[in-house]
């Protein structure tokens, strides 16, 4: 039996159409060899150049479409000189992780043994792990309503239990699936700053509470500060890592940092319900138009959307097509072969691609 998934595709702004069709043209292959499931992509219209041309940054009937998809696989979007009257960036992202309360921000942090990265690791040794953000509060609660005044500026951090359990719920499930794939070691460290802040001591004893719920898993605490060293110099140890708002913005870019660059970092951003997976990087307008956009963080975010599809719907072969994505690329980027230029190589957008299609048989 075929399982079919309707995937909302926005393909946005500057080079997100050139990574998006190779994308998706190598989600159908793999899908095609796989036979088990099978995609109905649905282009959606939103972000800059949708605005430029109409006004509108997000349609309410791509909102429409892209809530009743199975999942949703977003490029970039966002253009420098495309601004709403008052100033601020076109990002409809930003308008879907609310509409569809993405709580958690899934950031992956990989480096596969004698990978690219500034910091020299030990030999043999990679790094692996994932960095959850709470996407929807913390500090980012009065995000554009901050009360500024000649003499003073306020902002409101808000942590609730609500979202608490959730985000932690989430985070233990993830770590255990990873156990389970033998990606992980079980380790799950609630990142905060209990030692100062009362909302940080809250927001901790709501993890310890979800942790007891899981005796095979290991539960610890890092303060922030300490957490920003240790993914300096010993990040991997690291397994499962959850934080507050704009903690996890923070240490998300510092893990990005460990990795070969951006264009190797993927990310999704995942509620109850519904999931955007995108790559950590912009639209990229300074080489928009030219086939040098590296596809592979989109391909990697692709690579989630599959595992997480795989494990909701109980679909076997999109788990192990989501690893076979990874591995993949991993090859592509250690031999050095049909890259693009920001990781030293010549290759074209497509070429790259086609690359890992090679590499996979389809
Ligand atoms: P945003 O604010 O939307 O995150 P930004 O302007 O901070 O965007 P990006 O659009 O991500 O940043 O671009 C930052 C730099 O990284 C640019 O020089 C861009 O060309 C480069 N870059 C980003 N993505 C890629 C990619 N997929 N392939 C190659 N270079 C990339």
């Amino acid at each position: 039996m075929t399982v079919k998934f309707t995937i909302a595709v926005f393909e946005g702004d500057g080079i997100g159409p050139e990574i998006t069709a190779p994308t998706v043209a190598l989600l159908d292959a793999l899908a095609d060899s796989a036979g088990t499931y099978s995609f109905d992509f649905q282009p959606l219209p939103a972000g800059a150049a949708h605005y430029a041309k109409t006004g509108e940054s997000l349609p309410a009937s791509s909102l429409q479409a892209a809530r009743k998809a199975d999942a949703i696989l977003l490029s970039a979007m966002g253009l420098p000189d495309v601004r709403y009257p008052d100033g601020t960036e076109i990002s409809p992202q930003i308008e879907l992780r609310k509409a569809f309360d993405l709580f958690a921000g899934v950031r992956p942090v990989r480096v596969p043994p004698g990978g690219e990265t500034p910091l020299k690791l030990p030999e043999g040794t990679g790094i692996d792990f994932v960095l959850v953000r709470e996407s929807t509060e913390g500090l980012f609660h009065t995000q554009g309503q901050g009360e500024v005044t000649e003499d003073e500026a306020r902002e409101t951090l808000l942590i609730t239990k609500a979202t608490c359990e959730k985000l932690f719920a989430f985070t233990f499930k993830l770590a255990n699936e990873r156990k389970a794939q033998g990606r992980g070691t079980g380790r799950v460290t609630c990142v905060d700053k209990a030692n100062v802040f009362r909302a940080f001591a809250f927001f901790r004893k709501h993890f310890d509470a979800e942790a007891a719920k899981h005796p095979g898993l290991t539960a610890d605490h890092a303060y922030v500060d300490a957490t920003a060293l240790w993914m300096v110099q010993k990040p991997w140890e690291f397994d499962v890592l959850v934080t507050e708002n704009m903690f996890g913005d923070i240490l998300s870019d510092l893990g990005a940092g460990l990795m070969g660059g951006l264009g190797l970092a993927p990310s999704a951003d995942i509620g109850l319900h519904q999931a955007v997976f995108q790559p950590c990087h912009g639209s990229a307008p300074d080489i928009a138009g030219q086939a040098r956009a590296n596809p592979f963080a989109m391909i990697l975010s692709a690579a989630m959307m599959l595992d997480w599809l795989g494990l909701k719907h109980g679909v076997e072969a999109m788990s192990r097509d989501a690893t076979r994505l990874r591995q993949a690329v991993d090859i592509q980027v250690a031999t050095r072969t049909d890259v693009t230029a920001d990781l030293g190589g010549s290759a074209s957008t497509a070429q790259a691609a086609q690359a890992i299609g090679k590499l996979l048989g389809c």
